[in-house]
């Protein structure tokens, strides 16, 4: 049988059901997702050195003849260790690999080995490789090049998959190029199947980063694209008038539970505006986590409900949806003519603080008895019908693609689109993502906030910390335990969820009530937990990230970030906004498990400032630009490639978008390029 880029994954010599079953948790089913199935970073292996020259941390591949090998147990018995010696004519070397006993097997005395990896002579000063690559010599796939790494999830393991990539690329031939070949000669690009191919397996540096402009060119362009046909759509679509009641909205603002800063004000007054014209509005809210955003949102949907229209709030995650939804819900009870909230997530359906069905809240909406809706990507999966939806909130708005976007938009009359980010964006980059876009920004902190104190803890230094919190928690505060995992893994080395809390049951006071919560839980367990948190039921919630995004708990005023070296700077940013919501003084502790000289500038960066924009420049200067968005998978989704600081690259991308849309709006003459476009914009990616 001949391999076809549409055959499936388990075409490929090697990939059996088990691991098609761990490929399809990558999203990977068919011989073409593997091709496209990018390496998140590389080894550069191509120094091929002879084995007498080797120093100690050269990085290199080494080609020899194994003379002995053989395993053995370590001496604690935790883990099997194979040695093998390598030598060839200008010397020899030891290499030994952890638990894989089999490799006695494989490499047996007088095979011929390539291995790559990192020479180490502290081993009383004998040099070796720990842990190497290898494949016969002569391969090269594993060795001897720049080597790709990709992100691996079950029992797949990284020999297997770059194996399998190997194998799919034989047909990257097959891959369209959509790109029209004035353009690909103006930047001198090649061709796209040899990018793909290149931006696995390069030759050189030279190559790679030929490859990585190439797709980065596609992906922005095809973006930039979309986009257009967006706004294009939308721009010449009418829009319901808002009708502005002042009065109403002067009396709403005095009933909130506290005075609206000079920026949340001005911010609220924008959207009013815009809601009020008949052309959809397009604004972006940034400020930076604790700034008050809600309450803006808030007043923008009161006045959509007063006028009789209704509004949607998209939240990315369960937790943030129930958040929002109860203060919504807190908001606008205080003014009975604003009218009931609901919630729609994959688990919940609530009318104000009911639980009902999902049949009685689409009635409900049907019938224009609901005219809020607070929910998750739920939201669009379940094609709810909204009357009169005159305005859609989209929190986190980086969180969700220009397709789900779109999905809640592509109604008559078009509604106005506020979306709200806590990631510092510069305008001008924000503009060359989003578009043609109006920009509010809350520059200013509610008052009373105080910055907060952030300390670096080393394991001498944990009792202590330990203790000045039971003290704060016998005073009446909360405090939140994030961890790395949530269960206890070897492999990683990093504190998880279970391991910590069962620890700190056994050593703080039994007064001190400890809760769990991780994104593994059933979601009304995720939602009774918060609750009880909130409620003061729980003292210390430990937890991974899910408290991550928009957590608002004021009465929470300590968190101790547990492996703190093992977060980016902007998600610390993040994390640490979960405290320091009220004018109580708070604490967040850093706790590393780990320490190097990256980690070292980022952890001391947050002990600094705790200004969003100043770490989100540290964070793009230590780590690259993908970490000012946070994690890969949820944080800049129309993107694999491409990121912020590929500002340069945006622009030019779209300036050739406006240009070839200008001469051929349809993009008749270009059909490869409109089916791209085409099928980017239908292909729906979910969670
Ligand atoms: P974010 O911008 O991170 O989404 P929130 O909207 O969750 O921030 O607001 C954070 C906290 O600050 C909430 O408890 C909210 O009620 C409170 N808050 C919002 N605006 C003000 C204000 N002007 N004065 C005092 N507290 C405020
Ligand atoms: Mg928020």
């Amino acid at each position: 049988m001949s391999l076809h880029l549409s055959s499936p994954v388990t075409s490929i010599p090697g990939i059996g059901a088990l691991a098609a079953k761990d490929l399809r948790n990558l999203g990977i089913v068919s011989v073409r997702d593997l091709v496209l199935y990018l390496p998140y970073r590389y080894e550069d292996y191509s120094v091929v050195r002879p084995i007498g020259s080797l120093r100690h941390d050269d990085t290199v591949t080494v080609t020899g003849r194994v003379r002995q090998i053989e395993s053995r147990a370590s001496k604690n018995r935790k883990v099997t260790l194979t040695e093998a010696i390598v030598e060839n004519e200008t010397g020899e070397i030891k290499v030994t690999w952890f638990n894989q006993p089999y490799l006695e097997k494989t490499l047996r005395a007088g095979f011929r080995i390539s291995v790559a990896g990192r020479v180490d002579s502290r081993f009383g000063g004998v040099r070796t490789i720990v842990s190497p690559v290898w494949e016969p010599a002569g391969d090269r796939v594993h060795t001897g090049r720049i080597v790709p790494v990709y992100g691996l999830t079950g029992t797949l393991t990284m020999r297997r998959l770059r194996g399998a990539i190997e194998h799919a690329l034989t047909v990257a031939a097959e891959l369209v190029d959509f790109l029209p070949a004035e353009i690909r000669d103006e930047e001198s690009f090649p061709a796209r199947d040899v990018a793909i191919r290149n931006v696995h397996f390069p030759e050189s540096r030279a190559e790679l980063d030929a490859a990585i402009s190439r797709l980065k060119f596609d992906e922005l362009l095809i973006h930039q694209l979309m986009f257009a046909q967006v706004r294009k759509e939308r721009a010449v679509r009418p829009a319901t008038s808002v009708a502005t009641d002042a009065e109403f909205l002067k009396s709403f603002v005095q009933s909130l539970p506290f005075p609206l800063t000079q920026a949340q004000r001005r911010s609220a007054w924008e959207i009013v505006q815009d809601c009020a014209l008949e052309r959809p509005m397009n604004r972006l809210l940034e400020g930076d986590v604790g700034s008050g955003k809600t309450a803006v949102a808030a007043i923008a949907i009161a006045g959509v409900l007063r006028a009789n229209h209704a509004a949607a709030y998209l939240a990315p995650t369960e937790i943030l949806a129930s958040q929002q939804h109860a203060a919504l819900g807190r908001f606008f009870s205080l003014d009975d003519s604003v009218g009931l909230v609901g919630l729609l997530t994959a688990s919940q359906a609530k009318i104000g603080g009911e639980s009902v069905t999902r049949k009685e809240l689409f009635a409900a909406v049907a019938d224009g008895r609901l005219r809020c809706l607070v929910g998750t990507h739920a939201l669009l999966q379940q094609g709810i019908e909204i009357p009169g939806l005159a305005l859609v909130v989209v929190d986190e708005q980086h969180r969700f693609g220009v397709q789900q976007r779109k999905a809640l938009l592509d109604r008559l009359p078009a509604p106005h689109l506020l979306s709200m980010t806590a990631t510092p964006i510069p305008r001008s980059l924000a503009l060359t993502i989003y578009g043609d876009l109006d920009l509010s920004i809350l520059d200013e902190m509610p008052k009373g906030r105080k910055p907060v104190a952030t300390k670096l803890v080393f394991d001498k230094e944990r009792a202590a910390m330990w203790t000045q919190i039971v003290a704060e928690i016998a005073l009446g505060r909360q405090a939140f335990v994030v961890c790395p995992l949530i269960d206890p893994s070897d492999a990683l080395g990093a504190k998880s969820v279970t391991e910590v809390a069962a620890m700190l049951q056994r050593a703080l006071p039994r007064t001190v009530r400890v809760g769990i919560l991780h994104g593994k839980l059933p979601s009304d367990e995720k939602a009774a937990m918060i609750a009880a948190f909130r409620d003061r039921a729980v003292d210390l919630l430990v937890s991974t990230t899910v408290v991550e995004v928009g957590v608002d708990i004021p009465n929470a005023t300590m968190m101790v970030i547990v492996g703190a070296e093992r977060f980016g700077l902007s998600q610390l940013h993040q994390l640490r906004g979960r405290v320091g919501r009220s004018d109580i003084a708070s604490t967040c502790y850093l706790a590393p498990d780990g320490w190097s000289p990256d980690a070292k500038e980022r952890l001391t960066a947050m002990t600094r400032t705790t200004n969003g924009f100043e770490l989100a420049e540290i964070d793009l200067k230590l780590r690259g630009a993908g970490n000012v968005f946070g994690s890969a998978q949820s944080g800049f989704p129309d993107f694999k490639l491409a990121t912020p600081a590929d500002v340069p690259l945006m622009k030019k991308t779209r300036d050739v978008a406006s240009r070839i849309l200008a001469a051929d709006p349809e993009l008749e003459g270009h059909p490869l390029l409109r089916e791209f476009v085409t099928v980017s914009l239908d292909e729906v990616h979910l969670e």
